[in-house]
């Protein structure tokens, strides 16, 4: 097993990290900015190293910072987390390169999937359902263009390929307007993502947002640990998370889940990953797989039982999953709020000192939070403070006792979004459960 673990991150998601390496008696290292000394994980930190000012661009996305630091500390492994340098194939190779183990898929893996005309190609291949397209890049010919377009049938989206967090997209609803909307993406893509390549794909008009977890080891062995469903958003951004999705039956679950798995094994994918699929009509498109651990994951691991950083690290340093698929029950229900340092109803981002934090309990409440009271929050990060997740013996019970955990949790000093969550707990509609990835905005008037 590992003995000292480099974690490039910071937040609470540093913090889950940490916890999990200290289960398994791995030592931490926390390089943190100047801005984050005070961070929970950096004063619990076996060793700590400051890789720069507050930043990201000067710390948490420093490669030859992150690495030097591994090396005057002797860690063997750097776990990346969540956002920053996750998702960096170079950064992943750098590490590789350097002699420490990534924990997370090989550096080709992570380039295939970041480029999501690749990623479509190869999901094609591996018999996973994707969203009717350009199957590839839109070529330079605007009657091409057209063609493609009318054959799709409108509406449609524009994508680029290189996109990511919510950006570089753009609906189309009519013939007339797609030309000057595919000129406009590829400019802001160029800009945005140093790759101008776009492709377009039929536009789902009220689709759910439905996600399967995986992980696989480095012996070929690959399981799913069902789906969450992530249609609560803002901005593209995701407000809530649940697992299992409402109205999901068994056999689409098992079926999609073990597609998925295959695909891992087909792609020689090793460690956790995501496939997000779109769900409209009681069928699955495939729009993207992320190949890191997702803010999400504690909704799955409240259902299944599974650890699922703990695997990562076990992965990473080669061992086997320690449990086969058929050992995975799905027990109950769990649900995710995302605290937020913001305004409930601006959305305006409320950095600063918190004066008082206390947090909900009971049975099924988990709280995933690196705050604590007397803790400033650094102005230059996502505004994400933490996450309240619980978990019910059904979808009501979960819903009940996130009620009362959004009810006993203080946090005095910044603002933050709880009444927003305790507004949206009262909606019909989330009660029932199954709303689409618009109802939201919808309802906040967007
Ligand atoms: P990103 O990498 O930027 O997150 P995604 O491909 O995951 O991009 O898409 C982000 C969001 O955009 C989706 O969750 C969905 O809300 C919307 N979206 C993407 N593709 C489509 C589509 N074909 N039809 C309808 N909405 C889409």
């Amino acid at each position: 097993m590992l003995d000292k673990v480099l974690i490039a991150n910071r937040g609470e998601i540093a913090l889950r990290i940490q916890r999990a390496c200290h289960e398994l008696g791995i030592k931490t290292v926390a390089v943190h900015s100047t801005a984050d000394a005070q961070l929970k994980h950096v004063l619990m930190a076996e060793e700590t190293v400051c890789i720069g000012p507050g930043p990201s661009a000067e710390s948490y996305l420093n490669m030859p910072a992150i690495i030097a630091a591994a090396e005057v500390t002797d860690a063997q492994a750097i776990h990346p987390g969540y956002g920053f340098l996750s998702e960096n194939a170079d950064f992943a190779e750098r590490v590789d390169t350097s002699g420490y183990l990534f924990v997370g898929p090989s550096p080709d893996v992570i380039r295939l999937m970041g480029d999501k005309i690749s990623a479509i190609r190869a999901m094609k291949e591996a018999g996973v359902p994707t969203v009717p397209g350009s199957d590839g890049p839109l070529p330079e010919n605007a009657d091409e263009c057209l063609k493609i377009a009318s054959d799709i049938g409108c509406p449609i989206i524009i994508k680029a390929a290189g996109g990511g967090g919510g950006r570089g997209m753009r609906v189309v609803h009519t013939e007339a307007s797609l030309i000057n909307a595919i000129n406009l993406t590829r400019s802001e893509a160029g800009a945005a993502f140093g790759n101008d390549i776009v492709y377009m794909e039929k536009f789902l008009e009220r689709p759910r947002h439905i996600e399967f977890q995986v992980i696989a080891d480095s012996h070929g062995n690959a399981v799913h640990l069902f789906e969450r469903d992530c249609s609560m958003q803002r901005r593209h951004q995701k407000v809530i998370e649940e697992a299992p999705a409402p109205g999901i039956t068994e056999e689409q679950r098992m079926q999609m889940g073990e597609r998925c798995a295959e695909a891992c094994r087909q792609l020689g994918y090793v460690n956790a990953g995501t496939f997000e699929f779109l769900y409209q009509n009681g069928e699955f498109y495939f729009i993207e797989m992320n190949t890191r651990l997702q803010v999400e994951h504690p909704v799955t691991e409240m259902i299944t039982g599974v650890d699922i950083v703990k695997e990562q690290l076990q992965i990473a340093a080669g061992e086997r999953l320690s449990f086969k698929q058929e050992d995975i029950e799905l027990r109950g229900h769990a649900i995710e709020c995302r605290i937020n340092a913001e305004d409930a109803k601006t959305f305006v981002p409320s950095p600063g000192r918190v004066e008082t934090w206390h947090p909900a309990g009971g049975p099924g409440v988990r709280v995933d939070s690196h705050l604590y009271s007397g803790y400033t929050v650094p102005p230059f990060y996502d505004s994400m403070i933490g996450k309240l997740i619980v978990w019910g013996d059904s979808r009501n019970t979960a819903i009940a006792r996130m009620q009362n955990a959004l009810n006993e949790m203080v946090i005095d000093g910044i603002n933050t979004n709880i009444l927003l969550h305790r507004e949206i707990f009262q909606h019909a509609a989330f009660k029932t459960g199954g709303t689409d990835i618009h109802y939201l905005e919808k309802r906040l008037g967007l």
